[in-house]
């Protein structure tokens, strides 16, 4: 069954502003251009925290440009509420172990979905901790990404661990388009490939 999880957003949106409340967000990000439209939507409802932890990044030094890119758009974005940055470790071994056997799978397929849930499952864990009122991602924003899939790991973990999911698809209302002007407008670095090296070769 397909939702429509930006009508879902919506309407907490609508109760929260009604009732006066900005609860804090752990935002995961997988780079500077998804998030930046992601930023802009909802840093007037949250407070937010970036969370950057993408060990599916190929290779290093790509990894390490996008989280400068990333630390740089938070520097220079307007936001009305101060928006904060937490890097998770950088550790591709965790990729490959949840990869393994899917090399040979497209983007879009099983070897996508065990990636989302391996940097949401860390995301959950780290708003669990530190006591945050939602977590979600930047994923659901990229027209390659599943909606269903990731706000379905969102609920499973939300289960998990506690921590509310911010049910979300960034790519509804023009999200995608948006995060291409902005990043035009912020002169950012967009890489042409989502971030593992099984989809770079492709
Ligand atoms: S294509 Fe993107 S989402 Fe899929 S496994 Fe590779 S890095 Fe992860």
């Amino acid at each position: 069954m397909n939702i429509n999880y930006q009508k879902h957003l919506e309407r907490l949106i609508q109760e929260l502003t009604q009732k006066g409340q900005t609860p804090s967000l752990l935002l995961h990000s997988c780079c500077a251009p998804c998030s930046s439209y992601v930023l802009e939507y909802l840093s007037d409802y949250f407070n937010i925290t970036i969370f950057y932890y993408n060990p599916n990044i190929y290779p290093e030094v790509e990894y390490i440009r996008r989280a400068l890119e990333q630390k740089t758009l938070i520097k220079s974005i307007t936001a009305k509420n101060k928006i904060e940055f937490i890097e998770g470790g950088y550790d591709p071994e965790r990729f490959y172990s949840i990869a393994a056997g899917l090399e040979q799978e497209k983007e879009g397929g099983e070897r996508c979905f065990k990636c989302y849930a391996l940097r949401l499952k860390e995301a959950a864990i780290i708003a669990s901790e530190n006591k945050f009122n939602y977590f979600t991602t930047t994923l659901s924003i990229s027209p390659h990404k599943n909606a269903n899939k990731i706000n379905q790991i969102g609920e499973e973990l939300y289960e998990k661990y506690g921590v509310k999911y911010l049910f979300s698809d960034f790519k509804k209302k023009n999200g995608y388009k948006r995060s291409i002007e902005l990043s035009k407008e912020y002169n950012l670095y967009r890489q042409d490939y989502c971030g593992c090296i099984f989809c770079k070769k492709d």
